[in-house]
């Protein structure tokens, strides 16, 4: 068997390319914070992380070039060398105190952040358990530590509290442990229930990581994410950010107590072996942060939003699971049906992502749609427009 042979015998997205219902790596030639222009056409944007539609505010995109002007236009090394500026640290410090911690620590991505971070602290003797539902940027930083990994079903703290009590009863107390979950989960969009997690792992003795790349910037009273939004900052050891989404930028982050961060700035290998974020990104999280701390309206349209959306969707018939944030999936079911139902709306000026097995299971295909605060409501009744004569022609409502 030649290591090759799988790339040649894989044919699966060839197909479907031939099909002409391939929905990935569409090429978007342009766009505004609402819309994507792609293949000549406009289409609104429900598909994208851009939760508070700040991707082309003027003052994020004037401290970008300022940025470059001044620092040029990457860092050419890793924050541990040559690539520290002084605006990475005048961002954890400012990131240290939105979240209200101790400190934090810029990575060059969300996904680097948590293989850093997990990667690191999961040790030989420590174990780490996971929901079934987190992201694949934690199941990666799992797979590269040293400790065992377990996962439990979504949500299910009494499957997670027997398999912390088989583990005491069998190390005898000698093992470390780390829970991680997303605050707000990725592809159902519904928030993880922080009050019951927080006291099993207080019980446990176990360190709760809260992956909020999701959360952070709208969820909470000042956007600082599902601790805050549980009133429960203080009782959650460690949170991981991303810029990628409401920052509109690139980047990511963890934010906790100084001797983790210190112990992590030294140890982190995602950290220490790659190059830093570029002066651009930072300056633009920095803007970002800005608006962020002094514009609570935008996170009041975003919920507007939301609720509309969501009694829109449900009141024509449509599934849109246990959602309760600005990600709204819409069941579909069968593969073959939600291709055909997303070509369909991507047809009539939507752009929006399908959701396949394995990021979800057979016969729970869905199309995610998600929310920008800067979506307008013609936009928004259009997009339900669409939905409603799509649905029902394909009789998913
Ligand atoms: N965690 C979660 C829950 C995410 O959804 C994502 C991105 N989709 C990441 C981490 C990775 O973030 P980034 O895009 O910054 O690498």
């Amino acid at each position: 068997m030649h290591i090759l042979d799988k790339c040649r015998s894989f044919t699966r997205a060839r197909e479907v390319i031939a099909s002409g219902y391939y929905p990935y790596f569409l090429p978007i030639e342009g766009s505004t914070d609402t819309e994507a222009f792609v293949g000549g056409e406009r289409k609104i944007m429900i598909g994208s992380n851009n939760y508070l539609g700040l991707t082309h505010h003027p003052c994020i995109v004037e401290a970008a070039q300022a940025a470059i002007k001044r620092y040029g236009s990457g860092c050419t090394g890793s924050r541990f060398l040559n690539g520290n500026m002084d605006l990475h640290e005048l961002l954890e410090t400012r990131l240290a105190k939105f979240m209200g911690t101790e400190a934090a620590l810029v990575f060059s991505t969300g996904y680097q952040t948590n293989l850093g971070v997990i990667g690191t602290l999961v040790g030989r003797t420590d174990k780490v358990y996971l929901d079934k539902l987190d992201h694949a940027s934690i199941v990666d930083g799992s797979r590269l530590a040293y400790g065992e990994v377990a996962r439990f079903k979504h949500g299910d703290f009494d499957g997670l509290r027997r398999q912390l009590e088989a583990d005491s009863a069998a190390a005898g107390g000698e093992i470390g442990r780390m829970v991680v979950v997303d605050g707000v989960f990725s592809m159902e969009g519904d928030i993880a229930d922080l009050p019951k997690l927080v006291e099993l792992c207080e019980e446990f003795d176990a360190i709760l990581v809260v992956d909020d790349a999701h959360a952070i910037g709208y969820l909470g009273p000042t956007g600082a994410g599902t601790a805050e939004y549980f009133g429960l900052t203080d009782r959650v050891p460690l949170t991981i950010g991303t810029f990628s989404k409401s920052f509109a930028s690139i980047g990511g982050f963890v934010a906790g107590p100084e001797s983790v961060i210190h112990y992590l700035r030294h140890h982190a290998r995602s950290l220490m072996f790659s190059a830093s974020m570029p002066p651009s990104a930072v300056a633009t999280v920095l803007a970002a942060l800005d608006i962020v701390e002094s514009e609570p309206d935008r996170r009041e349209r975003l919920w507007q939003i939301t609720h509309r959306m969501m009694e829109g969707f449900k009141s024509l018939g449509f599934d849109i699971g246990p959602t309760e944030t600005p990600i709204i999936p819409i069941m579909v079911g069968p593969m073959e049906r939600t291709f055909v139902f997303w070509r369909a709306v991507y047809d009539a000026g939507i752009f929006t992502n399908p959701v396949m097995p394995p990021a979800v299971p057979e016969n729970s295909c869905r199309l995610r749609t998600s929310y920008i605060a800067t979506h307008t409501d013609e936009q928004l009744d259009f997009v339900l427009g669409v939905f409603e004569k799509v649905g029902k022609e394909l009789a998913v409502i």
